[in-house]
């Protein structure tokens, strides 16, 4: 590839905000042209006036910069070109292959023979020329079709590599004739698979409707997001490791890395599932590998709603840093961790560990308070609480007893950190007052 000053673009049309699809699209041809210190370009397809939908330009414009995957040239709008495609089917009609229908230009397809080319991916690819029918390439309106548009742009912008969605794989044979009728020489072509979900079946109208913004939206950060459209169809060679002697497929990738690694032709051809389940997965290995303090960062810039205007950012980190090992999606953040902004409220019988009855939780919680009232506020530490509670909780037949109607008291929830990390950050005042208040609760009325 060394001669070829390798030129890819992204030509998406402005029919919808971008989706994880066409961000795979894009990051492939970004990390294509990138491999090579080629050019990536935008290029925009609005030909189709009846499908254009407002604001989806930007949304794309948006999101590509949010990546990070930026562009060289563009964005080339098509209808800019409305000239230069009318006389590219004006050419066609003085060679004779293509005619006029009505007010719209057709071209004139071989109906016999074979078509037979080369796919990065797919490799040679045959077929045959009765399965294709003459097809409009300007329209009454004037405007051209897809089938012609695409390719004088590819043409005029010395796209030398076009990398783009397989169902465009059943009309190769439209544009090899064009190009022929033209005498222009053929960019490379790497046809990208289908995106399907786990059962094999097309993307459901949620998931195939969810657009890169939607994701963002429900805290997935974009480092996650990218990473997971790269693999999408994609994946490195397994490396053998030196220490378990296993086969380790490596699966984490950064930009930087991507464009290192990344290989065209290992694309595979078969469809790509999209699993939610690993996108999850992932999104949490990106939250874990965070400091608090970005994290916090992208919860704001997300707008979620975690603590109040008034909330410190020390103590939003701590709580942060409680959390992030547990949580999948930054959008979890402000639910899970709502106790340490206002008081639990919860029913009484959550308090209750296995058979207690009211007494015993009663004792459990009167033991608890002495034993934090006894306490220093610096004295307040995870492992020190840990400590003398767990030496309490020796006594007892089971410790449960004892930390979980405090745990609940805490933070009116099932399921939660341990009570020390909690109170570590509530602090002495605000743990005694929680529990507290669960002693009143109990009290009979
Ligand atoms: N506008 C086409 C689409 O959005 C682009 C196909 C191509 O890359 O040639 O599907």
């Amino acid at each position: 590839m060394s001669n070829i000053h390798v030129r890819t673009r992204f030509a998406p049309s402005p029919t919808g905000f971008l989706h994880v699809g066409g961000l795979r699209t894009a990051l492939y041809n970004y990390l294509f042209a990138r491999q090579n210190g080629g050019q990536f370009i935008l290029r925009v397809e609005d030909t189709d006036r009846t499908r254009i939908v407002e604001g989806a330009e930007e949304n794309i414009i948006e999101t590509l910069r949010i990546f990070g995957l930026d562009f060289d040239e563009g964005p080339v709008r098509q209808s800019e070109h409305l000239e230069r495609y009318k006389e590219c089917a004006k050419e066609l009609l003085a060679k004779g292959v293509a005619y006029e229908d009505g007010d719209a230009v057709r071209f004139k397809m071989l109906k016999d023979g074979i078509t037979s080319f080369t796919d990065i991916i797919h490799g040679e690819i045959r077929i045959e020329n009765k399965t294709q029918e003459d097809f409009v390439i300007l329209k009454s309106d004037g405007f051209p079709t897809y089938n012609l548009a695409h390719l004088v742009d590819d043409h005029d912008m010395a796209i030398t590599h076009v990398i783009r969605g397989d169902e465009f794989i059943s009309s190769m044979p439209k544009y090899i004739a064009l190009h022929k009728a033209f005498s222009w020489e053929l960019p490379q072509y790497a046809h990208l698979p289908l995106i399907l979900d786990k059962n094999r079946a097309k993307l459901s109208k949620r998931e195939g409707e969810m657009a890169v913004k939607d994701f963002l939206d429900d805290g997935y950060l974009k480092e996650a997001i990218l990473n997971f459209a790269a693999l999408l169809g994609w994946h490195p060679a397994p490396e053998q490791s030196s220490v378990l002697g296993k086969l380790l497929e490596k699966e984490i990738f950064s930009k930087e890395e991507l464009i290192k690694e990344f290989k065209l032709e290992r694309v595979q051809k078969a469809g790509a599932i999209f699993d939610t389940a690993k996108l999850d997965w992932m999104n949490g290995e990106y939250i874990r590998k965070k400091s608090p303090r970005e994290l916090l960062e992208r919860i704001m810039e997300a707008g979620l709603p975690l603590g109040s205007p008034a909330s410190k950012p020390e103590y939003l980190e701590k709580i942060i840093a409680l959390e992030q090992f547990r949580l999948k999606k930054l959008s979890e953040f402000p639910e899970k961790t709502n106790y340490f902004f206002k008081e639990p409220e919860y029913n009484t019988a959550l308090l209750k560990w296995k058979n207690m009855s009211d007494a015993e939780i009663k004792k459990s919680l009167e033991i608890s308070k002495n034993i934090l009232e006894s306490l220093g506020a610096q004295d307040f530490t995870k492992e020190n609480l840990e400590k003398i509670f767990l030496d309490k909780a020796e006594d007892l037949k089971d410790r449960g007893e004892l930390l979980w109607p405090l745990r609940v008291a805490l933070t009116g929830k099932k399921a939660s950190p341990s009570p020390f990390e909690i109170m570590e950050i509530l602090g002495k005042d605000k743990s005694i007052a929680r529990v507290a208040s669960a002693l009143n609760m109990l009290k009979p009325h």
